[in-house]
Formats: structure tokens, sequence, C-alpha cells
């Protein structure tokens, strides 16, 4: 019980900030000058860091059942700190631009493949925000990713549903304190398919969405709990990708299919 009050409590914050934001003409969440969600000059800072046309991630080593992840952009410096100042520090009026950076990698993956192409304008695709840790969910009272992904799937057309499917098995640590292998380890057997979701899952075509890419362990885990509930296809987008990863050659013009 003493969660739920916490959770409602910080539901209620979020409530009075956006309240705010109608009321005060809102600052930058970069530089703090007024002029929100982004001044101009923070915006040019933040698209720098995304790449001509979206890339193919291949984190490095590259987990065991990671899926083929489309990324519009380098999860380094700015973007890194719209997507913490979005999930973190409750700006949440970064939904919209960082829902219009994900969107070209959403719609090259899906672009990408045949059998995506096929489901979205036939059976539906099912579009699953990765889910947060039940820490993370404890500590925001929400999960941000869900609304930005729903936003970017606006962009996609077709048949496209955002759907929960995917639950946290167990507790686990922190992943930001974690190496690659740490991370692997930390999240194997983490997550399953939620039991009402499992007949729509049998034979489906899904893109599992996170914010940043960084090893690669989240989407690996989440793409097997997919592919054992019975998905057919597992594809992968993110806004961004860290650096130090190889990326695939292969891009395509932004906004194709
Ligand atoms: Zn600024």
């Amino acid at each position: 019980m003493r969660w739920h009050r916490s959770a409602r409590a910080r539901q209620g914050r979020v409530v009075l900030s956006d309240l705010v934001d109608l009321v005060l003409p809102a600052s930058c969440a970069l530089c703090h000058r007024p002029g929100g969600p982004l001044c101009p000059g923070c915006r040019r800072v933040v698209e720098d860091c995304l790449h001509p046309a979206p890339r193919i991630a291949v984190p490095s080593p590259c987990p065991p059942g990671m899926p083929q992840c489309w990324v519009t952009g380098e999860a380094s410096g700015a973007l890194r700190a719209v997507v913490t100042a979005y999930k973190d520090e409750q700006r949440r009026d970064l939904r919209r631009p960082l829902a219009a950076w994900l969107t070209p990698a959403l719609r090259t993956a899906v672009g990408d493949s045949a059998v995506a192409r096929r489901a979205l304008v036939g059976r539906g695709l099912i579009i699953v925000p990765v889910p947060g840790s039940p820490r993370a969910r404890r500590r925001r009272g929400e999960v941000p990713l869900r609304p930005l992904v729903a936003s970017a799937v606006a962009g996609l057309g077709g048949r496209a549903v955002v759907a929960d499917v995917i639950a946290a098995t167990r507790v686990t640590r922190d992943q930001s304190t974690l190496d690659a292998r740490e991370r692997a380890s930390n999240l194997a057997g983490a997550m399953m398919v939620r039991e009402r979701h499992l007949p729509a899952l049998r034979g489906a075509v899904c893109v599992v969405v996170d914010d940043l890419v960084t090893t690669g362990a989240t989407l690996a885990e989440a793409s097997r709990a997919l592919r054992e509930a019975g998905a057919a296809e597992v594809l992968a987008a993110a806004i961004g990708a860290t650096r130090k990863r190889a990326d695939a050659d292969r891009t395509l013009p932004r906004g194709s299919p």
C-alpha cells in the first residue's frame, strides 16, 4: 500500500509540472535558458548526434540472440542528456522531439524487413517497448518509454499496435554499473511474455523498442522472451546506440521504406 501511495504522489507531481508548463514558458531542457523543450542551439547540438540515415547497431561484443536493431543516432552527450531529462527529470515535454528521432529508426526497421512490411498492412505489427526494471518503475512511478513509443508509432502508418507484452520475472541489478558480460547475466531469463498476450504472440511480427542501446543485453533478453512465446520475427529499433559499438555499413535514406 505504501508503494501505491508513493506512486500516486509522484503522478501528482507529474500532473502539477504539466500544469506549470502550461502557465510558465518552458526552459530548454539542456541549457535552461528560456525556450523549451529545447532551444534552437541545443536542438542543433542534439541533431548533430543523428546519423545521415538510420543504421544497424551492432554491440561489441554482440549478445547472443540480439535482434537486428536500427538506430537513428549516436547515444552520446546531448542525445543521452535529452533522454535522461525526459525519463528522470520530469521533462515530459521532450516526448515529441524524441519520438520524431525514434520514428526514422522504426520506419527503417519495418521497411527493411519484408515480413514486417507484410504484417504492417496485414495482421498487424506488435510494437513492444522494453519493460523498465521494477526498481526504475518504482522510482519514476510510471514507464515514460511507452508514451514516447506510442507517439513514434503514430508516424508509421498501417496496423501497428503498441503493447506492453513483456513483464519482468525478477528483480535485477542496476544495469548502469555493470559491464557487458554482467549485464547479460543480470538479465538472463529476467523477462517473460504476460500470459494474456501469449495467443496474440504466436506467429506475430514484433519490433522491440528501447530509447538507447548500450550492450544490447536488454534487447536480446526481450527478443528471447518474445521468440520463446512464439513470435515469428523480432526486430528492434532505438533512438541511438553508444559510439564504441561498431555500426554495420548498411544504411538507407532517412524516411524510406
Ligand atoms: Zn538550450
